[in-house]
């Protein structure tokens, strides 16, 4: 039977491209993206791939979509959730110019929204095969990895993120779930920019082939594209 996955943010970057690879390979796809009429790539994938994909409109940050989104899947199973929308919120934000409310932004999509969103998908995770919750985190909120400082607003809210996956790890294990943060490496989209050292089609076939071993003993970890877990 085909597997059910699951993704946010996929009118563009990372997350089209997952829609993509999985529909390509048969799996049935729920994309979703905060605003559908102006996603013409992913209209176009959804045309491409009619029997495979479903659109959805979810700004992850609107309890009120996450909802109707839930009510909408019916008696749905997902076999795997890709939290991937992601907000690095303005760049180049030195310390003694933060501002709190920006900060809260970034803190909001990348941090409490994708927990509020498995929180609320859960029971449907828990009732399918594989029972996989991917979150698309980043090495820079590896706290042994910053050496270079900066960049407060998106660091700390995937520092965050991690600690969530693991807590998310351990509570799950007993249900046989399996939770990880991943890495997918510095990928050529708006966000990675144009000097990025992959393709998101690298980035994402190196992810989903992790994806696609993932044992119950990696639950919890943060694991980087290339199969390596990277430190906290
Ligand atoms: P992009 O900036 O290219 O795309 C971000 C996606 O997230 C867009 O689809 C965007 O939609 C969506 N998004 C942002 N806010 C919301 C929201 N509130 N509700 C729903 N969707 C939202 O980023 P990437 O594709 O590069 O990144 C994907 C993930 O990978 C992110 O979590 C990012 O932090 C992470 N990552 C990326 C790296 C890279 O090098 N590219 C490196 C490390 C981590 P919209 O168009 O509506 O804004």
């Amino acid at each position: 039977m085909a597997r059910t996955v699951l993704i946010t943010g996929c009118n563009r970057g990372l997350g089209l491209e997952f829609a993509y690879q999985y529909a390509r390979d048969g799996w049935h796809v729920h994309a979703c993206a905060r605003d559908l009429v102006h996603a013409e790539a992913l209209q176009a994938l959804e045309a491409r791939f009619p029997e495979q994909i479903n659109l959805h409109t979810l700004d992850v940050n609107k309890d009120g979509q996450i909802k109707a989104l839930d009510r909408v899947l019916d008696n749905i199973s997902i076999d795997l959730l890709i939290n991937n929308a992601g907000y690095y919120g303005p760049k180049g934000v030195a310390f003694g110019t933060l501002e709190r409310e920006l900060w809260r932004q970034v803190l909001e999509t990348n941090t409490l929204s994708p927990l509020m969103l498995t929180q609320a998908l859960y029971p449907r995770i828990a009732a399918s095969e594989l029972k996989t919750i991917a979150f698309l985190s980043s090495k820079v909120g590896s706290i042994t990895d910053n050496t270079a400082g900066g960049g407060y607003y998106y660091r700390s809210s995937k520092t965050a993120l991690n600690q969530v996956v693991r807590s998310l790890s351990i509570d799950l294990s007993g249900a046989g779930v399996k939770v990880v943060a991943l890495h997918p490496g510095w990928a050529q989209t708006d966000m990675g920019g144009s000097n990025a050292l992959i393709t998101p089609e690298e980035s994402v076939t190196a992810l989903r082939s992790l994806l696609n071993g993932l044992t119950q003993e990696q639950s919890g970890d943060f694991i980087n594209y290339d199969g390596s877990t990277l430190p906290w």
